[in-house]
């Protein structure tokens, strides 16, 4: 049940009413492959295929946190994977664009989405999203759920005067940092680290 999984991360930390009635609310088990359905409420991250994840349910949580979203804004996720985190958002915002560079991820992601979940303020790509969606750019927010080894300079460019970014910046394979990238009103950017974090690696040009 989502319910416990809710719970359970409220246990862990995430305070967002908002962000804890979302996970509530979107079936995790939905984005799983079917074998793995039985672990769906656990909090950890799951393979999808294709060497890749779908996140730890605090990490998908603790980062929507981090976004502080209002309601109203436009956000970009940089690694749509299973879509799990694109339906937490599509809840807490107003239009969710994300980019999977993956296609049969991607596609499965958009029959979910699009199809199972009828999401009306989700657009999907399937492309390299470490350029960002520059056509429907800027966005308040940016979220990126794969690790780049720098702040793709792209992402930057195309988040609006006051947004915030949010994004697994590090090397290693198995270790990085969770950074929140702040956009002043004036241009200028603050970066703060966050946690430590064990992402899959961004792929594609900027990885
Ligand atoms: N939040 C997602 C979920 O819960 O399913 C996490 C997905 S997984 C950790 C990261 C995703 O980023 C993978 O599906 C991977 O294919 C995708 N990815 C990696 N590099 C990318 C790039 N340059 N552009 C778009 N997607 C990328």
């Amino acid at each position: 049940m989502s319910a416990d999984l809710s719970r359970a991360l409220e246990a862990m930390g995430i305070r967002d009413p908002a962000v804890l009635r979302a996970v509530a609310e979107v079936p995790r088990e939905l984005f799983v492959p079917p074998h793995l359905r039985r672990s769906a409420d656990a909090d950890h991250p799951l393979p999808i295929g294709f060497g890749q994840t779908i996140s730890q349910p605090f990490v998908v949580a603790y980062m929507t946190e981090q976004l502080r979203l209002a309601g109203r804004e436009r956000v970009l996720e940089v690694g749509t994977g299973s879509g799990y985190q694109t339906a937490i958002l599509a809840r807490l915002a107003a239009e969710v664009f994300s980019i999977e560079i993956v296609p049969t991820l991607a596609d499965r992601a958009r029959e979910i989405l699009l199809g199972t979940l009828g999401l009306g303020n989700v657009r999907l790509r399937t492309g390299d999203g470490g350029a960002g969606w520059p056509e429907a750019a800027p966005f308040d927010r940016i979220i990126v759920t794969a690790a780049a080894s720098e702040v793709p300079p792209a992402l930057v460019a195309q988040l609006a005067p006051g947004g915030r970014m949010v994004l697994p910046v590090g090397e290693a394979p198995d270790w990085q940092v969770l950074r929140a990238v702040e956009k002043g009103n004036d241009g200028a950017n603050a970066s703060t680290d966050l946690i430590p974090v064990r992402f899959v690696p961004l792929t594609g040009d900027a990885g």
